[in-house]
């Protein structure tokens, strides 16, 4: 609506202050910029010798509408950040040792009768008249076909059933989004944080300094320090929710390694390990891997060679240690203070859900933005309660990959599959193993299709289905799953593998396509 006032020269433009220049930082100003400039200025700070986590290379299907929504050409940021295309995640080695499934970005089956496929198989799979539940998953064939191209547009192509995301290069994304960034008016300041001010009346924070003396005044923080959380933690001191007994992994060895020859793979591997699982992650130039692990079960020397014994590939760096903690803020936004990233939590990268929560927190900011800069409790707590909700649910299904298994070989797995889990999981379990069901909702991350995979997977079986599916003739069922099966297959053979759908991506970004 046209309100007849020019807005880029409004003097009452909120002050948006970013301290962190990392993932989330530059994911922050750059959605601010494209979304809100009219409202606010922003201005960020960032610390080259402090430096970014520099991990972080598995991303979700919803980064695409993040890109999609600042304008980004996809071909030239997959050019740019040497991306690879990501179907879902292969699990080996959880439920048991030798076992392999994909948790695949896409759906199995189709619904029929309004009810959802798996009930259909899970009668078909007990009389021995089905495949596998992953035969009827268009992302796990092209997966196993090391195939790719984009979903059809067609709602009626068996080829529209999938979706993707991308592997790229970490320490490429940021400085990406900087350019992109300051091109449309961010303000960035190189140096480091030292004092921060608050303002004695409110007690919010009014003015961050420099260790040069310059002093960046602001209405609204947006703490992306990552693990320091200078702002939410250090000096609002926002309670934390430790969840460690949980998700006891607390330490990664990190160890990117030059790419074999051959096919690329279109997804991201974890393997389970003696103390935790390890990543790998291909992308364009090299692969990314890592050994995520529990600090009480393994020592880092051990972790580090027991990675080294298990990469492809000639290593192109010394390994390198992180550590962490799960948990998150009680309050990811507190006073005038937005944590987002690696400041407001983090939750292990098993499901690569951290640059999604990063997305999230950013979306809800921009959505929930404070109207003439004003921040209402209302606003306030609605974020936060947004936010606490996609935590809580992504933990539970952390943990559940942990807790459904078999393995009793290390400790690890022992405490892991004997521990108490929160409530909340207890009873998704609970309402599965009865019958197949999984708990509903439509917001969010992982769907039924994604803690159907897990299940499954890693052997939680149901003792019956859903009655609706002994509706119909077993015979009758039999053939549509077979026709179904051999569609899907049929379907799948006509793609292009990954590579080759990659050479041709890159082609079309250097010709500006
Ligand atoms: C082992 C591991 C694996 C991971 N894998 C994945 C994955 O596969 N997928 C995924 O989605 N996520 C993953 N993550 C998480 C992902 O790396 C982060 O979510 C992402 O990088 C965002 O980090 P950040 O921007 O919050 O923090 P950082 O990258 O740490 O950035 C912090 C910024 O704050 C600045 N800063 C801090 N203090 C000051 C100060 N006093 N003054 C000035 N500047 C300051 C720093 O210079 C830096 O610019 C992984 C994390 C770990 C630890």
């Amino acid at each position: 609506m046209d309100t007849g006032q020019s807005k880029q020269d409004n003097p009452d433009r909120t002050r948006v202050v970013i301290l962190g220049g990392g993932t989330a930082g530059w994911m922050a100003a750059a959605a601010l910029s494209r979304r809100l400039s009219h409202a606010c200025t922003i201005h960020l700070i960032e610390s080259a010798e402090i430096g970014i986590v520099g991990v972080g290379e598995a991303t979700l299907p919803h980064l695409r509408s993040f890109i999609a929504m600042l304008g980004i050409d996809e071909a030239e940021f997959m050019r740019m950040t040497h991306a690879t295309c990501k179907l879902g995640i292969e699990f080996h080695d959880f439920g048991a040792i030798g076992t392999r499934y994909l948790h695949p970005f896409g759906s199995f089956g189709t619904e029929m009768n309004g009810v959802p496929f798996h009930h259909y198989w899970l009668r078909m799979h007990a009389a021995g008249r089905a495949g596998e539940l992953w035969d009827y998953s268009i992302a796990n064939l092209m997966a196993e076909g090391r195939k790719f191209a984009p979903p059809s547009t067609d709602s009626n192509s068996m080829l529209s059933a999938y979706s993707y995301a991308y592997q790229f290069d970490a320490t490429r994304f940021a400085p990406f989004l900087r350019d992109y960034a300051v091109a449309r008016g961010v303000e960035r300041t190189e140096g480091k944080v030292v004092e921060v001010e608050r303002n004695p009346h409110s007690g919010d924070i009014a003015v961050l300094r420099l260790e040069g003396g310059e002093r960046v005044q602001g209405d609204l923080f947006v703490d992306c320090s990552g693990f320091r959380a200078l702002l939410v933690g250090e000096t609002l001191k926002s309670d934390w929710q430790d969840w460690s007994h949980w998700l006891p992994c607390d330490r990664a060895v990190a160890l990117p390694c030059a790419s074999p020859a051959g096919p690329i793979e279109p997804f991201t591997r974890a393997t389970a390990m003696t103390a935790g699982w390890r990543w790998r992650i291909p992308l364009q130039h090299r692969v990314g891997n890592g050994y995520v692990y529990s600090s009480s079960h393994i020592a880092d020397d051990a972790a580090a060679e027991a990675l080294l014994t298990e990469v492809e590939g000639r290593p192109m760096a010394d390994p390198r240690v992180l550590r962490f903690r799960a948990g998150r803020r009680a309050r990811s936004w507190d006073r005038n203070v937005v944590a987002v990233g690696l400041a407001s939590g983090f939750l292990e990268p098993l499901e690569s859900t951290s640059i999604y929560l990063a997305q999230g927190a950013i979306e809800q900011l921009i959505a929930l933005f404070p109207i003439n800069g004003h921040i209402a409790d209302a606003d306030r707590g609605e974020f936060n309660r947004l936010v606490d909700y996609e935590y809580d649910r992504i933990r539970d299904f952390l943990i559940l990959h942990y807790h459904a298994t078999k393995r009793d070989d290390s400790d690890f797995w022992n405490d892991m599959r004997t521990m108490e889990v929160p409530d909340s999981l207890r009873e998704k379990m609970a309402l599965f193993r009865a019958a197949g069901r999984v708990s509903r909702y439509t917001q969010g991350l992982f769907l039924e299709p994604s803690w159907l995979a897990v299940y499954i997977g890693q052997g939680v079986v149901p003792h019956g289905w859903d009655q609706r599916a002994d509706g119909v003739a077993v015979d009758a069922l039999s053939s549509a799953l077979d026709r179904l099966r051999e569609r899907m297959a049929e379907a799948v053979r006509s793609l292009p593998d990954h590579r080759t759908f990659l050479n041709s991506t890159a082609v079309a970004a250097e010709q500006g396509t």
